[in-house]
């Protein structure tokens, strides 16, 4: 089997733009779009919808997988992965929990992305990634990362035998959780600046020539479309799980934002399909939340913006939700409004409360997921949700991450 773009892939759509982006017959890996100012805006991929009910009925049987990601190859924009490739990636439990839902006065169910390979949500977004950039031509990938996304990617390098991923860390990261895992993975990890935006930057330089050839692919959040993808599984498998019962609320720990706008792309694909199954009732309100201390998302949506301007971060205890900017901004405020749903920042302290509230609960959630007990109980203190409501919390990683760092 060879990796090769799906033949259910129609075409490549700016998210900013709403334009065509030409696809050069897939020969070469897919960036920013060529329509906005540079360095442009997101791509995402766009399906027949003919050939993805056809597949959905005759997939060959060689490639039928039963297990993980490619569970959902009608909708992934690459095929011909390894048996052994992502086996392991998603179908990640969804419980509801007893004694938060008596505590809180709603039904709270929980999504553990913890149980994924590199322990995060960040797995399904990479492991389409690297197919995608793999399956036109890439050769190396290179991102800048504060986290699990690096390793992730590392990962899945590894997984495909590629030359070990270029993963640049701000310069506090050194000796991290983060650092030693990327290289455990084959990852050949640099360090640079105060912080992402600055690695990034310096990556970008560093790397100009082979990343402008295509050799290269510049794997960070949303500059090429495969990651999108991968989060959108998440949102394929909360339709699978609750059928016509979608609950009232989801709760997403919002960083850069993929997995956001791709559960909203997973209803929105399900539903033309007339796969969704929702009984005439609204689907879910898609509410963000992220840290006091860096809250670009939440300040945009007050402020009823349709971008995201940057802000000056102060620094969170949760590092994926220490994310400034929003180059999916625009996408991300539509999904809030589009789905009736809101944004609401917590502070440091009530992030490490429901970390510790999970503690002693015995969930294995990080700090991020606490990030989204807190925000529902703010929510419930000033109404947007209510009481006998049913609420979905995305927790995205393990506990083991934030645990294991104290010690780096
Ligand atoms: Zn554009």
């Amino acid at each position: 089997m060879e990796l090769r773009v799906s033949p259910a892939v129609a075409r490549l759509r700016c998210s900013k733009s709403g334009l065509e982006v030409p696809t050069g017959g897939f020969t070469r890996p897919i960036g920013l779009c060529p329509c906005c100012p540079p360095p442009g805006k997101p791509v995402v991929v766009e399906y027949d919808r003919d050939t993805v009910r056809s597949e959905l009925r005759t997939l060959p049987v060689a490639e039928r997988v039963t297990r993980g990601l490619w569970r959902w190859a009608p909708f992934l924009p690459v095929q011909g992965v390894p048996a052994d490739y992502a086996a392991d990636v998603g179908g990640t439990p969804i419980v509801r929990h007893d004694r938060l839902s008596t505590s809180l006065g709603v039904e709270v169910l929980l999504k553990n992305e913890g149980t994924n390979p590199s322990g995060s949500f960040k797995d399904r977004g990479l492991a389409v990634a690297v197919a995608l950039g793999a399956a036109c031509g890439a050769a190396r990938f290179a991102l800048p990362t504060q986290g699990n996304a690096g390793v992730a990617a590392c990962l899945f390098s590894a997984r495909l035998g590629l030359p070990g991923c270029l993963v640049w860390m701000p310069d506090g990261y050194q000796g991290s959780v983060y650092h030693r895992a990327c290289e455990l993975f084959g990852g050949e990890v640099r360090f640079f600046g105060p912080n992402i935006a600055a690695a990034g930057r310096n990556m970008r330089e560093t790397l100009a020539a082979p990343l402008a050839a295509g050799e290269i692919v510049d794997l960070s959040t949303f500059f090429e479309p495969g990651r999108l993808e991968g989060k959108k599984t998440i949102g394929l498998e909360i339709a699978e799980h609750f059928g016509a019962d979608l609950p009232d609320a989801i709760v997403y720990p919002t960083g850069g934002g993929t997995g956001l706008v791709g559960i909203w792309k997973a209803f929105d694909e399900l539903d033309r399909l007339g796969l969704l199954d929702r009984a005439g009732r609204p689907l879910p309100r898609m509410v963000s939340v992220q840290s006091a201390n860096c809250a670009p998302v939440v300040e945009a949506f007050r402020r009823g913006l349709d971008e995201v301007q940057p802000v000056a971060s102060q620094g969170t205890v949760a590092d994926g939700l220490d994310v400034p900017g929003a180059i999916m901004g625009h996408a991300m405020l539509r999904v809030l409004r589009d789905s009736g749903g809101t944004a609401v920042a917590v502070s440091e302290d009530a992030i490490v409360a429901a970390f510790a509230t999970y503690g002693r609960l015995g969930i294995n959630a990080g700090l991020e997921s606490a990030a989204t007990l807190a925000g529902l109980e703010a929510l419930l203190r000033d109404g947007t949700v209510r009481r006998g409501e049913r609420v979905l919390l995305v927790n995205t990683g393990s506990q083991l991450i934030p645990l294991s760092k104290k010690q780096a």
